[in-house]
């Protein structure tokens, strides 16, 4: 039941000298969901997303997008085929208004072919520039920042600016997203703010998120599902009650919480 995963981690294994990171930890998600990654400092969380978004090859197992095997493709690659990340530091342009820092996302995916073909491709060009704003001025509308359009980016308050780099990474409309500790930084307010924003972006473009994050209680009250990660493996998976229930779980990491 339910679709089949877009993003897959089977079997994966990372180490660094003599540090097992990730031992045989196998993760999915579908669209249309939300997936939750806690775990302790040091569980691997960051390293499970550097192996899904390609910046780390695994020592093995595989990773797979849309059910192909992109192991060996790097993160510009992934990121061309539907694959987006947002990152714990902030990388937004400073200097330019939000709308432009959505606007030129897609810059970096290049084109080439000189001054004859950017002369020919013209008409088109304006065609997708315009298509291009408008489908910024959607995603700001969906994630509530229609009223930052035109300010700069560098003077936003940090939880502001971690809504416009969500943003960013949704208006290429990816298939899957992985969010990297959204909600640091954030107070109560705004991270409720992210958490409605995550759950219409979902429901909207049907995409699926991954997400990493130390707020536990964010997590919980977000996901569908939740991963628990400890030492490099998965010691839990399940829908939010099951995984708060799972004694392993309360030992390890949950406490008495
Ligand atoms: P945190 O919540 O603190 O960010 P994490 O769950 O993201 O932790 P990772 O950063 O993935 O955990 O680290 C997993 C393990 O791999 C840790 O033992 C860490 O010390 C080790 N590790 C991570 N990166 C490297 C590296 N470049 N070189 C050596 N060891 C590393």
């Amino acid at each position: 039941p339910g679709s089949a995963a877009v993003l897959r981690a089977a079997h994966v294994g990372v180490r660094f000298g003599g540090i097992t990171a990730l031992d045989d930890v196998s993760v999915e998600v579908r669209p249309g969901e939300v997936c939750g990654l806690i775990g302790p400092n040091g569980a691997g969380k960051t390293t499970l997303f550097d192996v899904l978004s390609g910046i780390r090859r695994p020592d093995s197992g595989v990773v797979e997008l849309g059910g192909a095997d992109v192991s060996a493709r790097g993160p510009v690659w992934r990121a061309r085929h539907g694959m987006r990340r947002t990152f714990q530091r902030q990388q937004l342009f400073g200097r330019l208004t939000v709308l432009d820092n959505l606007i030129v996302a897609e810059e970096w995916r290049g084109g080439g072919g000189g001054i004859a073909a950017d002369l020919l491709a013209l008409p088109s060009r304006r065609r997708r520039e315009r298509e291009r704003r408008a489908r910024a001025e959607e995603v700001l509308g969906l994630c509530g920042l229609a009223e930052l359009r035109d300010v700069h980016a560098g003077t936003l308050p940090v939880g502001q600016a971690r809504m416009v780099e969500l943003a960013r990474a949704v208006v290429d409309t990816p298939r899957v997203l992985l969010l990297d500790e959204p909600a640091s930084g954030m107070s109560q307010t705004e991270s409720g703010w992210l958490g409605e924003v995550v759950r219409r972006l979902v429901e909207h473009e049907h995409c699926a998120v991954l997400l990493v994050e130390h707020d536990v209680a964010f997590v919980m009250g977000l996901a569908s599902r939740v991963v628990v990660l400890n030492l490099g493996t998965v010691l839990a998976e399940g829908t939010p009650a099951e995984v708060r229930a799972n004694q392993a779980v309360r030992d390890a990491y949950l406490g008495g919480s």
